[in-house]
């Protein structure tokens, strides 16, 4: 299902790196593959003076900024209307298991620690392209107050607009496109997070449990099957 989906043809990717030797290794990554076209940024200032002139189709981003930290960075694109949606890549020299996490939480969609294999990193590029699209095409879904417009990214609880972050959302919109049928968490973490279940674990079973809170009313329709599936009832 994943591996079906098509890449566009030019992909435009935003580099957040300020040091000099990786920013060269990593655009040699992408170059050698001929189907990116690449912006820069040295640093947090530059990376959203980039992003106000244009809003790339992903961001590759480093943590230690000379003027602030990626994590927070990525948490303000998350924030933003215009770079909500746009995947973030993080590359960076720390391993912790904190970080990583941490990560994943503000809304990067993988996490690769340098140093890292080229093959590698364009491998990690297209698997995130991949799963973008593998989410779509989305449609909306209403029935008995519980309302979704998949275009503008919206859900309404009886009128009433509920707050998502992106991924909360494609979780959401996952389950309900597939509303019925029983989705495995193994499914759910390689398409949101590109990991196994096992490794997705932690994060899933925070979206999970904040999803259904944020449900209010609504939380039972994310029921729990066995012990490693979910199914949206309608
Ligand atoms: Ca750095």
């Amino acid at each position: 299902m994943i591996e079906n989906a098509s890449i566009p043809k030019v992909t435009k990717v935003l580099i957040v790196e300020d040091e000099p030797s990786q920013m060269a290794l990593t655009r040699r990554a992408l170059e050698s593959h001929g189907t990116f076209h690449l912006s820069v940024a040295q640093n947090a200032q530059e990376a959203f003076h980039q992003l106000h002139e244009s809003v790339p189709d992903l961001i590759l981003m480093d943590l230690g900024l000379p003027d602030g930290d990626g994590l927070d960075v990525t948490r303000r694109l998350r924030e933003d209307e215009r770079t909500r949606w746009v995947p973030v890549i993080i590359l960076t020299g720390r391993s912790t298991v904190v970080d990583k996490i941490t990560g994943l939480e503000v809304g990067a969609d993988d996490y690769l620690t340098k140093p890292f294999d080229p093959g590698e990193l364009v491998a990690r590029v297209r698997a995130v392209l991949r799963r973008k699209q593998s989410l779509g095409p989305l449609t909306d879904f209403e029935n008995e107050g519980f309302k979704i417009s998949a275009d503008r990214r919206q859900v309404w609880l009886n009128g009433t607009a509920v707050a998502m972050t992106p991924k909360e959302f494609d979780l959401l919109m996952m389950m309900v496109s597939k509303r019925g049928a029983v989705i495995t968490r193994d499914e759910i973490g390689q398409v949101i997070w590109g990991k196994s279940a096992e490794e997705s674990a932690r994060t899933l079973d925070t979206h999970i449990w904040r999803l259904r809170s944020k449900l209010g009313d609504f939380a039972e329709r994310i029921e729990t099957v066995g012990k490693n599936g979910y199914r949206f009832n309608s």
